[in-house]
């Protein structure tokens, strides 16, 4: 039996199992800059805290009063994983994703792109740059300092 045979009974397997982004009126600034290359990073308007991910409130004052500001989108390599299993098709594994100190002096969660897994060390000096995902979402990536 070949290979489309056994297919045509096969489950329809989904794509993905990532869901799509959840925009809202306190993040929509953070994917509309990141579909033009910039890194947004919400700031209480009361006590100038930084914070991500995007929420209502600042956790240091409450207030809900919040602008923005753009990061250089330096940062510095605080903590890593590499994940291979489960496997999702959105994704190429293993997958490094990666914990960092932005420049501003707030953290972020992205994937970890370009760098071989044996050379991550904490510490290492990357940049964010933008990729697109599963839902043509863009959204941060990691890499090496200068390729971004
Ligand atoms: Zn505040």
């Amino acid at each position: 039996m070949s290979a489309a045979e056994t297919s045509t009974n096969a489950v329809s397997v989904p794509r993905t199992s990532v869901p799509g982004l959840t925009v809202t009126g306190d993040n929509d600034f953070f994917f509309e800059a990141a579909k033009e290359g910039r890194l947004e990073i919400q700031r209480c308007a009361d006590c100038k805290t930084l914070r991500h991910p995007p929420a209502p409130a600042c956790p240091s004052c409450r207030s809900f009063s919040w602008d923005t500001v753009e990061s250089t989108r330096r940062c510095t390599l605080h903590s890593f994983t590499v994940i291979h299993h489960p496997k999702d098709p959105a994704f190429e594994y293993p997958l490094a994703v990666g914990l960092v100190d932005l420049e501003e002096g707030t953290r972020l969660v992205a994937d970890i792109a370009g760098i071989d897994h044996d050379d991550l060390a904490f510490g290492m000096e990357l940049e964010v740059g933008f990729s697109e995902h599963a839902h043509g979402e863009i959204l941060p990536q990691l890499r090496r300092r200068g390729e971004a």
